[in-house]
């Protein structure tokens, strides 16, 4: 992410979101190859737990790296930091997630986060859960 200017702190790098979506052709054929069938949902104990269907499997992947792809990497920082709460905060990338056609639903999830990562955008565990900082040193 380019930062320094007024404004440029809320810009995407969309060519190096490309760029990195170019590199695993894989996760594109993973993609396509979904069927949407659910069946990913048993697997997942965060959708076990929450019965909500944000946080099956497939509708994590399809919704942040299936719209990176879908949009060639043309989405707006608000979007992604909505990725951001469905590949951290609805995920734990524990890979237990199984899907009947071989997707390796995990592995597109963890893309993702990649992804965000350049972009700067990543899970703050010490900011986003207790919602403040870190503790000030001593003395400070
Ligand atoms: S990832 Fe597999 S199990 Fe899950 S919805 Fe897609 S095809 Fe079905
Ligand atoms: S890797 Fe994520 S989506 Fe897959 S089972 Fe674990 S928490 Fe669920």
């Amino acid at each position: 992410m380019v930062v320094g200017k007024k404004g440029e702190a809320s810009r995407v790098d969309a060519a190096s979101i490309r760029a990195m979506l170019d590199q695993k052709k894989q996760m594109k054929l993973f993609l396509s190859a979904c069927a949407a069938c659910g069946l990913c949902a048993d697997s997942c104990f965060l959708y076990q737990n929450h019965r909500d269907p944000t946080y099956t499997p497939a509708y994590k992947a399809l919704n942040s790296l299936g719209t990176l792809f879908k949009k060639r990497g043309k989405v707006t920082r608000a979007a992604m930091v909505e990725m951001k709460q469905l590949v951290w905060g609805k995920c734990v990338l524990c890979r237990r997630c199984y899907c009947p056609f071989g997707i390796d639903i995990a592995s597109m999830i963890a893309w993702a986060r990649a992804i965000l990562r350049t972009q700067n955008i990543v899970e703050r565990y010490d900011l986003d859960i207790r919602g403040v900082g870190p503790s000030p040193p001593e003395g400070a």
